[in-house]
């Protein structure tokens, strides 16, 4: 399964073209047969082809309006590449303005999987408490045994759209195949991809078909490479939103669950645009180990962090180990927020009232879609 190396044709605009000259040069695209991604950043837009086996004839765009050059980058991935973007994708939610990429690291914490209403709206209020915009739960689980908890799979998507009403948290989510994804992007606010589906292409390509970001999460024994080519199959069906996560890796290490590869962070950073967050509860599956491994994430950069919580971790159906007591994770938050500060980034405040506040997202906005 080797792979031939792509050539990424790049269409750079002048600073000033206008929206006609990137639509011709976009039309063009199209019209030779092949598939056409404007990317806009903040001093110029660059238009990335996809589709073509080989070179395209360039003087075929070079003589274009609005065309400042043609660059022809040999790299196996292209869209997610910084050649195509300079600079930092922004993965922004309609009604919130909680971002991945941004300013602001962001943060994903609740329970490995929804268990029940109760535990859901228990976890929510404590995450939401501590300053968490995002809200985890699985309601599909890809589990180890076919004979542990699978999950509530749609009525667990529907008690997350209650969490996301009534705490005003958005809603991250996995899905497992086809057919859950389905259901992920009608409810959810990001669909998760899991380590065990980083390589089901088929699941890439449709996640890069839904109109929600998509959180990717580094297979179990996945190289940078192969982790930024699955992205780059998400981004090559037009959807560019795609946030990375890094969940450790197996490793000859059995001190912990998998080896959290902080490295790549910064790895990430210099060859992509996309963000890129940190797991340290799948990365190190002891729940004495997760607050230590989220400080070394924000230190290193990193622009979010998603974090297992539950109301009562002893009882819990999945991750029980892992999953951190309501406490703990309010004082990770701060921690963490004083962190971020010497990046000169910021974690969200804590929210004294989260019901009454809701100031994360409008209730009701991700049905309006
Ligand atoms: C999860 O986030 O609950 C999960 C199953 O993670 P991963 O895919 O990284 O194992
Ligand atoms: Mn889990």
């Amino acid at each position: 399964m080797g792979t031939k190396q792509g050539v990424l044709m790049l269409i750079v605009m002048k600073a000033h073209a206008s929206e006609e000259q990137v639509e011709r040069v976009c039309e063009k695209i199209e019209a030779l047969g092949f598939r056409a991604h404007a990317l806009p950043g903040a001093q110029r837009t660059a238009i990335g082809v996809t589709g073509n086996q080989g070179e395209v004839e360039t003087g075929t765009f070079d003589e274009m309006e609005g065309v400042q050059e043609v660059i022809r980058v040999s790299k196996p991935y292209k869209l997610v590449s910084r050649d195509l973007k300079e600079e930092d994708t922004v993965v922004r939610f309609p009604g919130s303005d909680a971002t991945f990429g941004g300013d602001e690291v962001a943060v994903i914490a609740g329970p490995c999987a929804i268990e029940s209403r109760e535990q859901a709206f228990a976890a929510a209020e404590c995450v939401a408490r501590a300053g968490a915009r995002f809200f985890r739960g699985g309601a599909y689980k890809p589990r180890t045994s076919p004979y542990t908890f699978q999950g509530l799979a749609e009525e667990g998507l529907k008690i997350l759209a209650e969490v996301r009403d009534r705490f005003g948290l958005l809603i991250v989510t996995e899905a497992i195949d086809n057919e859950s994804l389905e259901l992920v992007e009608k409810y959810a606010d990001v669909i998760q991809i899991g380590a065990r589906n980083m390589q089901n292409y088929s699941l890439l390509k449709r996640a890069g078909r839904a109109h929600k970001p998509v959180l990717l999460k580094r297979g179990m024994s996945a190289t940078l490479e192969e982790l930024l080519m699955a992205a780059e199959y998400i981004m090559s069906e037009g959807n560019y939103n795609v946030i990375l996560c890094e969940r450790g890796v197996r490793t000859f290490a059995d001190h912990t669950r998998n080896t959290l590869d902080l490295s790549i962070v910064p790895a990430v950073q210099r060859l992509s645009h996309l963000p890129i967050i940190v797991d340290p509860s799948h990365g190190t599956g002891k729940r004495n180990k997760v607050t230590p491994l989220s400080r070394a994430a924000v230190a290193v950069g990193a622009d979010g962090l998603i974090i297992e919580v539950h109301p009562d971790p002893d009882r819990a159906l999945s991750d029980g180990t892992q999953s951190l007591f309501p406490q703990q994770f309010a004082d990770l938050m701060v921690e963490v927020r004083q962190i971020a500060k010497v990046l000169g980034r910021s974690v969200a405040e804590p929210v004294a009232n989260p019901i009454a506040h809701r100031g994360n997202v409008t209730a009701g906005s991700a049905a309006a879609r």
